[in-house]
């Protein structure tokens, strides 16, 4: 696909100069737009940034018809048009809450032989809902001016996926009623099980799939515990390494977002929040600041960052544990898209884990736009709070681990073997690293369950570190936890270690942390408990091997040595 002898080649590569100013294509484009116009069924995978748009908006421009594009947000088609219009490329889009006539309008427009129009934009409740759109779109393919269908975001069509969106999975009907037209499906973050489902779900026939490396070799990664002084130490550093540089701080919920915001502009930085419950308004207003560099720090929700093409953000910090491993790798991403060197920074704490499992069961945590669109409350029932659960326990094992390079991590899970050599230290745990040793921990993970079960199954799981560190604290005589036969029995290991073993035990689903709201106080707590079907294992013989830093630098903050 590479070839540049396609009879519409220089037709391309001239449109590609005068119409969008590009002075050539990145990785993957020209290869794109060559199998589409070919007529295939394309599936693409390109980090955010990479330039998905072109790959369909030059074909839209070079080829006769009409392309169909399926987008998820109204503000996201809003910001394409925008920039279409400003080329003189003739765009327009339907969606729910535009005037009736407005729409009528431009349904007559797509009727005539000489529509002006070479994209027509749509969400995807458009597509499900509108007998009107698709009588419009049969009248077009009959005439064979439907050009191409391109779904973006296409990862929104799977349930494995971070961003799941019902009305995605209806979009199997377009290539039902037009099996003719080419489908190009596009996205920046798929796992191999969400690729399948997609292909599956939208009814793609031989696909072509394209995909490139998703490491973003200009960022630095690294996962910091999370203490009370957090605020301070974000403080430090961002004064350190990015003072008055732009940036975005990921919070878990609307309140941190503000309290977040409120301690940085105490400390000196220009900070604003940005989240859901805000009106749009004021949240036009705070993302305008932001892009003129009136503000530097965004304190956001994963409400923030969809569609935002700001080049220079130079940090991202995660002020609590993201939801999923594509989740923290998309938000990420938002970091240096300019190329620029950028530091993403994660601030760990197991407790964290709880609270995002206690909000994913209530369904309070606040969606990126994307999933959160016309659909609250979705992530609460059955298999869809299942798959958030694992997702979340993956995010767990990830910061927990400080032995792998951040960069294999992530790319593993998109399913993309990585030499971690290619890191050049950096990532925090390439940094710190000269060696590891594996250490059977067996002995420490079966006495950790027994004392999860001498002391009834009813403690959380640092009251259960306190016992078996052997400590004395009220809480522990209160309950004559001193009494128990394995108090103190884990004394002698090195810090951290029981720590690690014991979250290793959660995230491998030995034990479960049981999470509850605590009625009187309004607090979350949470028992552990033990997974006896899992547990016979442990008992029957099955090793469990950690592998731990032999040799530890003090982890250093801020940017790589290179
Ligand atoms: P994605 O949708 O993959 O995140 P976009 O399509 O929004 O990426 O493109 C990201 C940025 O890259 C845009 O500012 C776009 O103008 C620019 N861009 C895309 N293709 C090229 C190219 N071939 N040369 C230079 N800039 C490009
Ligand atoms: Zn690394």
């Amino acid at each position: 696909w590479r070839s540049q002898n396609f009879p519409w080649t220089k037709k391309l590569e001239a449109n590609n100069k005068k119409v969008f100013g590009n002075h050539s294509f990145r990785p993957n484009q020209r290869e794109v737009i060559n199998a589409t116009m070919s007529g295939c069924d394309v599936f693409v995978l390109m980090p955010t940034g990479g330039g998905k748009s072109l790959t369909y908006q030059l074909p839209a421009l070079v080829c006769p018809g009409i392309t169909l594009v399926i987008s998820p947000l109204v503000s996201l088609i809003q910001d394409q048009i925008m920039h279409l219009l400003q080329a003189n490329i003739p765009a327009a889009y339907l969606s729910a809450n535009m005037e009736w006539t407005e729409q009528q309008e431009i349904l007559r427009e797509l009727n005539s032989d000489y529509c002006k129009y070479k994209l027509l934009y749509v969400t995807p409740e458009k597509v499900a809902k509108s007998d009107a759109l698709l009588r419009q779109l049969d009248s077009l393919y009959v005439r064979e001016l439907l050009a191409r269908i391109v779904i973006d975001e296409a990862h929104c069509v799977s349930q494995w996926g971070h961003d799941f969106r019902p009305d995605y999975q209806g979009l199997g009907i377009l290539k039902q009623k037009f099996p003719n037209t080419p489908v190009l499906a596009l996205t920046a973050t798929a796992t191999a099980s969400v690729k399948e489902d997609v292909v599956q779900a939208l009814g793609l026939v031989n696909c072509i799939i394209f995909r490139q490396s998703f490491n973003r070799s200009n960022l630095w990664y690294s996962v910091i515990p999370k203490t009370k002084k957090c605020l301070e130490d974000i403080d430090k550093f961002i004064r350190e390494n990015h003072f008055d540089e732009c940036g975005i701080i990921y919070c878990l919920s609307r309140m941190d977002c503000e309290k977040v915001a409120e301690k940085l502009q105490e400390y000196g930085h220009k900070a604003a929040f940005y989240h859901g419950s805000m009106d749009p308004a004021q949240r036009a207003f705070v993302q305008k600041q932001w892009s003129k560099d009136e503000i530097n720090i965004i304190c956001a929700t994963v409400a923030f960052g969809m569609g935002i093409n700001k080049p220079d953000v130079r940090f991202v910090i995660h002020h609590s544990l993201p939801k999923s491993i594509e989740g923290y790798h998309q938000e990420c991403g938002r970091a240096g898209r300019d190329g620029q060197r950028s530091s993403c920074v994660l601030y760990y704490s197991y407790s964290d884990y709880i609270r995002v499992k206690h909000m994913l069961s209530q369904g309070s945590i606040e969606q990126s736009p994307l999933t959160g669109y016309g659909r609250a409350n979705m992530t609460n029932s059955g298999r869809i709070l299942e798959t958030n659960t694992e997702n979340l326990l993956r995010m767990v094992s990830f910061c927990e681990n400080d032995v792998d390079c951040r960069r294999l991590l992530q790319l593993a899970h998109f399913g993309e073997k990585f030499d971690s050599a290619t890191c050049k230290k950096t990532c925090d745990n390439c940094l710190k690293i000269k060696s590891f040793i594996e250490k059977d921990v067996t002995e420490t993970a079966k006495q950790l369950v027994e004392l999860v079960k001498l002391t009834g199954q009813h403690f959380s799981s640092s009251h259960i570190l306190e016992v078996y560190r052997g400590s004395l604290n009220q809480f522990v005589k209160k309950h004559r936890h001193e009494t128990v036969r394995l108090h103190g029995a884990g004394k002698h290991l090195a810090k951290g270690e029981a720590s690690r073993v014991l979250h290793y035990l959660v995230v491998e689903d030995f034990l479960v942390e049981d999470v509850k709201k605590n009625d009187i106080y309004g607090s979350v707590s949470s028992i552990l408990k033990v997974n006896e079907a899992k547990v016979r294992n442990l008992f029957g013989g099955q090793r469990i091997i950690l592998r731990f830093p032999s040799s530890v630098k003090a982890p250093k903050q801020g940017k790589p040595e290179v």
